[in-house]
């Protein structure tokens, strides 16, 4: 299971064009052997503002660029990520845990989201209204300004690229900044995009090992007209909470707990395949990952045996070893978060029924925080796990009656993100669509991220869209402009 990392230092900002050292750096670890496999350039709130500044002489520019060149740039970069795709792949499988297989679905679902983007920002269209009494209107849909890209750890590169890909089709300009964790994928995927030959000011990358003070900077700064945040709904709260005299834009994607809804008359087989990848993938930390699972009564036990089966068969281990299927937690901090939540389930009656502890492997090289794939019964709504957002490869099972019961305990939740259907008539799959209170539905679909469609949640989940034609609209604003004839 063991092998040795390769250290891999990319201590470096791009500013205004220039990559260039901060001064001090950070360390990164590899989350499984907790080996520093790295460094990043920690960046302050000098950085900061020599970023914006150079942002904001830069989308003089940029803004009224042909769309077409800028779509140029995303397609050159998604070619680069798919030849380096193997090396990205490795990096990001080291940096962030998860097994290669999932690290290099990440690596090539970024290529196709700036595929999307550049296709997208050549249809940003405005539109011109019928004739008032005095003449016509035009509506016009224009980039934003200089936005500030703050990204999550547990999807480092899809969801930074993401946020690149639609800012830049649509003309505005982007700082980006990665997790503590996670800094050599996304400087990676900066370095493919810039190597495009973009103008110096355009894209920008800050990391750093004091989010608030540097961002604070930002915040504080009327030259930042947007903030594109993906993280926990705690951060993101508090992000909208410092918003202070400059208000600006500021699209949202946060924290979820995700239900899934095992309907009588589902797929039995399929749904247990379904759930367990969409409960143990990247070992639970998406936040999409389900975090109730609803079964009809009449298919409990039969659909139990088989999800068991799927959770046996998961191998826990470092995500570069061959047959990984499950990495391990990002850090000691969330593993501590998953066993408080199992140990108050399990306090409070429920039972493991397999799993339900850390592993402790004699491999030197395997300290990292590792949990094995843990199925609970006997949850209830007095448990921590069924309100908060668990981030880990625990899932719980809950029994209903009813339909309408199903979706009334699946919506009661501060979330929604994504929830998940597996059922068969379709009077029932509509009535499930309909009636859950959730911005992404996975209907018998496992995996329910396509750049096709928009992405985002409702509620404490978020705001705004990622993906879809709306995804590009997060990036522009929409002027008025009525014309006298
Ligand atoms: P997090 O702690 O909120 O961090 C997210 C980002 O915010 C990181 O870059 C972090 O920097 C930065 N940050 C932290 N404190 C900040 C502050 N005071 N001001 C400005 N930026 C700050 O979340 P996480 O632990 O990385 O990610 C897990 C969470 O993200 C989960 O709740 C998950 O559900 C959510 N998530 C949501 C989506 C979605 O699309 N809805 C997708 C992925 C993840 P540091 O790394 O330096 O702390």
């Amino acid at each position: 299971m063991s092998q040795t990392a390769v250290p891999t230092t990319d201590a470096t900002l791009l500013i205004d064009g220039t990559w260039r050292s901060a001064g001090n750096v950070f360390d990164v670890v590899d989350p499984a052997t907790l080996e520093v496999i790295g460094q990043a350039a920690d960046a302050g709130p000098e950085e900061a503002l020599e970023a914006i500044a150079a942002a904001d002489r830069a989308f003089r520019t940029w803004r009224t660029s042909a769309a077409e060149d800028r779509a140029g740039h995303l397609r050159a970069a998604a070619v680069r990520i798919r030849e380096r795709q193997d090396e990205l792949a490795d990096l990001l499988s080291r940096e962030n845990g998860k097994p290669l297989a999932e690290a290099r679905g990440e690596v090539l679902a970024s290529a196709r989201m700036l595929d999307w983007a550049a296709e997208e920002g050549r249809r940003a269209n405005g539109r011109v209204t019928p004739p008032s009494a005095n003449g016509p209107g035009l509506v016009l849909k224009v980039p934003v300004g200089p936005v500030l890209a703050i990204a999550p750890w547990n999807f480092p590169a899809s969801m930074l690229v993401r946020k690149l890909g639609l800012a830049l089709a649509a003309g505005a300009v982007i700082i980006a900044k990665p997790a503590e964790q996670t800094p050599l994928i996304a400087t990676a995927l900066v370095r493919i995009l810039q190597e495009t030959g973009l103008p110096a000011g355009v894209l920008q990358q800050i990391t750093t090992s004091r989010p608030a003070e540097t961002v604070g900077a930002l915040l504080a700064d009327r030259r930042l007209r947007k903030i594109s945040f993906t993280g926990s709904t705690e951060v993101g709260l508090g992000l909208v909470r410092a918003t202070g005299t400059h208000l600006r834009r500021i699209s949202l994607e946060m924290g979820g707990h995700s239900p899934a809804i095992v309907f009588a008359d589902a797929d039995l087989e399929a749904a247990a395949t379904g759930v367990a990848a969409a409960k143990f993938a990247n070992a639970g930390q998406s936040c999409t990952a389900i975090n109730r699972l609803y079964v009809h009564r009449d298919v409990h036990d039969e659909f139990l045996a088989l999800l068991l089966d799927k959770a046996a068969a998961l191998t826990v281990g470092r995500g570069t070893a061959p047959g990984t299927t499950i990495g391990p937690l990002i850090d000691e901090a969330g593993l501590a978060k998953v066993e408080a939540h199992v140990q108050d389930a399990v306090s409070r009656g429920a039972k493991a029924v397999v799993g339900g502890h850390r592993c402790t492997p004699d491999d030197p090289l395997l300290q990292g925080a590792f949990f094995e794939p843990t199925v609970l019964t006997g949850v209830d709504d007095s448990m921590l796990i069924s309100s908060e957002e668990t981030f880990g490869p625990v899932l719980p099972v809950y029994v209903f009656d009813t339909d309408d019961e199903a979706i009334e305990q699946a919506n009661s939740t501060e979330y929604g993100l994504a929830a998940y259907v597996y059922a068969a008539a379709l009077s029932r799959v509509w009535q499930a669509i309909d009636g859950l209170d959730f911005g992404i539905i996975g209907m018998n679909e496992p995996a329910p991220v396509r750049p096709e469609l928009p992405f985002g949640g409702m509620k404490n989940s978020g705001q705004d869209r990622e993906g879809g034609s709306e995804g590009i609209e997060a990036y522009l604003e929409t002027k008025s402009v009525a014309i006298r004839l």
